[in-house]
């Protein structure tokens, strides 16, 4: 057997894996340059390639309304937002997710309720978030993390049956389809992130949609003042705050949605090609002693593909850390990673009993976390493995030779033992 790159021997790949992303093609190119030349900078209402992307995910996704937004926190805002949450409300959320599926929750004056989630998909553990319906509870968000869909006929089911409103986070998921139903069509709303990591890449930005007119309506009137507001808020109720709004401004910057336009549009054929992929990894992984390729539950009718995520299982190399698996592998020239952010209930807003927070209506009745409370959170994100989704199907040859160094790695863990052993001793 070949040394191992860490200890000196020949790395398997001696090139770095080609990974473009975002891909913009040129006539995504010539719609930005159109508008730059014609100085169309700026939209007060659904205008132009903002209203165009709107017009878009709304007929994919058959929802009567989108609304283009500056980042994918500022849809989740308006989303929670739209629901018209009172303080005291609780939303359910998985613990294990992007702090933007959270935060907003507390910038409406409500309550966030963490609860765990799945071991093995890092998904929201739907039987946790049933058992935390309280009498305040008022809605659910749930997050497809890395593109795998939740189960969202559970999901739905525990709404209807508790009388909650669901909130999609779509922001890892453009294009999943769970149970023959894409992902932001089920929730009563659902909010994409198209930043530039995201398979529809703007740049900076977000898209809500929903077809729940109230919920529309509020989300307008909070980052949408004067032009879009007078325009689309025609409720009774709603209509008189039309021209002041709530003086924030998260509109799109049209220059986003020229790029993401070309993006949606090309969504299923990225999917399909990132598909190939995941199912090569699944492939090559499958015989790796300490690595579990990763998991697909039967409601997935197309995965996100946004992230591959298989999960090391260290009881099978005698408990070598992962630290160590991982920088052997990405001495082979892996571009494996693991992620680094921890479950948010061990972040100081949910493990101190008081914040510094002024604004913000922080309620005294809200649960205080502790490490090991939430505990299928801390085992996904120790076991997790991250391998980029590349939007090319890769060649036969790269394929095999990261399978070799899969395998390469795997074979040696009793020399990584004793290296992780020695580097232990030297106080690394
Ligand atoms: C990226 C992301 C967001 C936030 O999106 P921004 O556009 O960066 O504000 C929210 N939720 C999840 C799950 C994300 O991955």
């Amino acid at each position: 057997m070949s040394q191992l790159a860490l200890l000196g021997g020949k790395p398997v790949l001696s090139e770095p894996i080609p990974h473009t992303w975002p891909v913009i093609t040129d006539a995504d190119l010539a719609r930005v340059t159109d508008l730059v030349r014609r100085g169309e900078i700026s939209y007060d209402a659904s205008e132009g390639f903002v209203a165009e992307l709107e017009g878009g995910f709304k007929a994919r996704l058959h929802r009567r309304h989108a609304l283009a937004t500056s980042s994918g926190t500022a849809a989740l805002h308006s989303a929670f937002f739209g629901l018209g949450l009172e303080p005291g409300d609780e939303v359910i959320a998985p613990t294990y997710t992007f702090l933007a599926t959270v935060m907003p929750i507390v910038a409406c004056n409500s309550t966030p309720v963490l609860v765990d989630v799945e071991p093995d998909t890092g998904n929201i553990d739907l039987a946790a978030a049933e058992q935390a319906v309280t009498s305040r509870t008022r809605a659910m968000v749930v997050t497809h993390l890395n593109g795998h869909p939740v189960d969202m006929r559970r999901a739905l089911d525990i709404a209807h049956r508790h009388g909650i409103r669901l909130v999609e986070d779509c922001s890892q998921a453009h294009g999943a389809v769970c149970g023959g139903a894409e992902v932001g069509t089920l929730g009563d709303v659902a909010a994409y992130s198209l930043q530039a990591r995201k398979t529809v890449a703007a740049g900076e930005g977000g898209v809500l949609v929903t077809s729940d007119r109230g919920v529309y309506e509020r989300a307008v009137l909070l980052g949408h003042f004067a032009a879009r507001a007078t325009q689309e808020v025609l409720s009774d109720e709603l209509a008189p705050f039309a021209p002041l709004g709530f003086g924030l401004n998260y509109r799109m910057h049209p220059l986003g949605a020229a790029l993401a336009i070309g993006q949606l549009a090309r969504l299923d054929e990225v999917l399909a090609k990132r598909a190939v992929n995941f199912a090569a990894f699944d492939e090559l992984l499958r015989d790796v002693r300490g690595v579990r390729p990763a998991p697909r539950q039967d409601h997935v009718t197309r995965h996100g593909c946004y992230s591959y995520q298989p999960l090391y299982e260290p009881e099978a190399l005698g408990g070598l850390p992962r630290a160590t698996f991982v920088a052997a592998l990405r001495a082979e020239g892996v571009p494996v990673t693991a992620p680094t952010s921890p479950p948010l209930h061990l972040e100081p807003f949910f493990t101190a009993e008081r914040t510094a927070l002024r604004t913000f209506v922080v309620d005294p009745r809200r649960p205080i976390y502790s490490p090991g409370q939430l505990p299928s959170s801390e085992v996904y994100v120790a076991s997790a493995l991250r391998l980029p989704a590349y939007s090319e199907p890769l060649a036969a040859d790269v394929i095999e030779a990261l399978q070799e160094a899969f395998d390469k790695v795997s074979r040696h863990a009793k020399q990584l033992h004793e290296y992780a052993r020695r580097s232990l001793e030297a106080g690394h």
